[in-house]
């Protein structure tokens, strides 16, 4: 279907590389978009300026995807822009401004078009990228040429600067300039790469594989936060599980975030089934549009090395649940700061991980307290996981499921079955009684 609606663009169009599409050629309609992204453009446009939709989002409409959010670009500097959006907006960046326009709860990105000079280092790295341009500069600024497509939704013509039309028909992966180059200007591309072939299943182009092989041990000298960045996005892309496969087929160093390094030592050990199931279920999840917490997949990722720790712990002779706060300190505690995410993330896999011997305790006053605990579902989750996986008690997840929808009577029957009502003192002399006759017994 999406095949067919390219192909019969650029037959229209009679050009293997077409400039410029109206409305009769492509099958994008402003109503697609969302009114947030509307609103600015048209904003933009009354204040006199040139304004596009661009990148992820008009890639996806032509591939009849839902986009995940929608950047606009326009020849207003950000002063300009922040002139018509007034309190409404706010610039970010660094190494170059960014507008964020937030209308109603959505926040849209502005960027102003890119210029064609900025700094490198003596390695090829982008130091400062703070000139403005055009839409034809901008484009050839773009990392790849199916994010580099521009859309009007005011006069619907659609701009395609280089040949992505084309590349999008045939599914193919293209890096916009020389890949080498473009991977020392920013490495992060590398993995915007991996994730972007295989979210939209296009086939990476060879020379930007050879690429990636020569130049991914660049991605070290990457800040944490930014790869964390690019791994939670990976995580929520709907085809996570290729992108760790494709990872690790192009050579991508594990040491460049601890996440990759933990999850490949699973891989090596008992936790790969576990390892696979987890980002199987997530990658379901993402495609049937149901909400997905990147702490508990996280917290699933790295799972088989806690709990190995806590093993190790439990075999010196600490009790599971301090063994396992032990653990948690091994593998995360100590070194925070590599991780680059934010607390609030750590916290709840911590909290996770934590519950799990606990959940473990099915008698008694502790599962009511349990229960009432702020993280118990997610823990509850993550337990029936692995008792799906076989690395938890397939009676007590059960047990779990049922205790939760019970009323406070039968929850009382279950914590103190009737047996263990009897009073302790009678059972013992009952069982001496038994075992001085059994051994008289035998020895007559
Ligand atoms: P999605 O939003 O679906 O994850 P996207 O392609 O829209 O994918 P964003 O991170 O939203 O990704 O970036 C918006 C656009 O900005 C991209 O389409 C691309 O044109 C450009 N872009 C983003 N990161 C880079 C980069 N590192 N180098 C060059 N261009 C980039
Ligand atoms: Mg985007």
């Amino acid at each position: 279907m999406i095949k067919r609606v390219i192909r019969k663009i650029l037959r229209k169009t009679n050009n293997p590389h077409p400039q410029k599409l109206d409305r009769t050629q492509h099958n994008l309609r402003s109503n697609m978009l969302s009114l947030a992204a509307k609103k600015t453009v048209n904003l933009l446009h009354q204040a006199g300026f040139e304004a596009y939709i661009v990148g992820g989002a008009v890639r996806d409409l032509l591939l009849e995807r839902k986009p995940k959010d929608f950047d606009v670009a326009t020849n207003a500097t950000p002063d300009e822009i922040r002139k018509v959006f007034k309190r409404r907006s706010r610039i970010i960046g660094k190494r170059f401004p960014i507008v964020h326009v937030f209308v109603g709860k959505e926040i849209v990105e502005i960027t102003t078009f890119r210029g064609n000079t900025n700094t490198h280092n003596e390695h090829g790295r982008i130091m400062r990228d703070d000139t403005f341009g055009t839409r034809q500069s901008d484009a050839q600024r773009r990392d790849f040429t199916c994010n580099a497509l521009y859309y009007d939704p005011v006069s619907e013509l659609i701009f395609d600067d280089v040949g992505a039309l084309n590349d999008i028909n045939n599914r193919r992966l293209v890096m916009i300039g020389n890949p080498t180059e473009r991977f020392r200007e920013d490495p992060m591309r590398m993995l915007r790469a991996v994730r972007l072939s295989s979210k939209l299943d296009f086939e990476i182009s060879n020379n930007i594989k050879d690429a990636i092989r020569t130049h991914a041990h660049l991605l070290k000298a990457e800040p944490a936060a930014r790869i964390f960045d690019e791994i939670s996005k990976e995580l929520l892309c709907s085809r996570a599980y290729k992108c760790f496969l494709q990872l690790e087929e192009l050579g991508i160093p594990i040491n460049i975030h601890p996440i990759f390094a933990i999850a490949d030592n699973a891989k090596q050990s008992a936790g790969k089934h576990f390892l696979h199931t987890v980002l199987i279920k997530t990658d379901e999840r993402v495609q049937q549009d149901k909400p997905v917490a990147v702490s508990f997949v996280l917290a699933a990722m790295l799972w088989s090395e806690v709990e190995k720790q806590q093993q190790q712990n439990i075999a010196q002779g600490m009790p599971p649940s301090p063994a396992m706060q032990t653990a948690i300190k091994q593998v995360i505690n100590d070194n925070e700061s590599d991780w680059g995410m934010p607390r609030r993330l750590l916290s709840m896999m911590r909290e996770i991980w934590k519950l799990q011997p606990q959940l473990e305790i099915i008698k008694g006053k502790r599962p009511l307290r349990l229960l009432s605990q702020p993280s118990f579902r997610a823990a509850y989750d993550f337990y029936l996981l692995r008792a799906q996986s076989d690395n938890a008690s397939a009676e007590k997840a059960q047990w779990w499921t049922d205790f939760q929808k019970a009323s406070s009577e039968e929850r009382e029957k279950m914590l103190f079955p009737p047996q263990e009502n009897t009073p302790k003192k009678t059972k013992k002399r009952t069982r001496r009684k038994k075992a001085t006759t059994k051994n008289t017994e035998q020895t007559t």
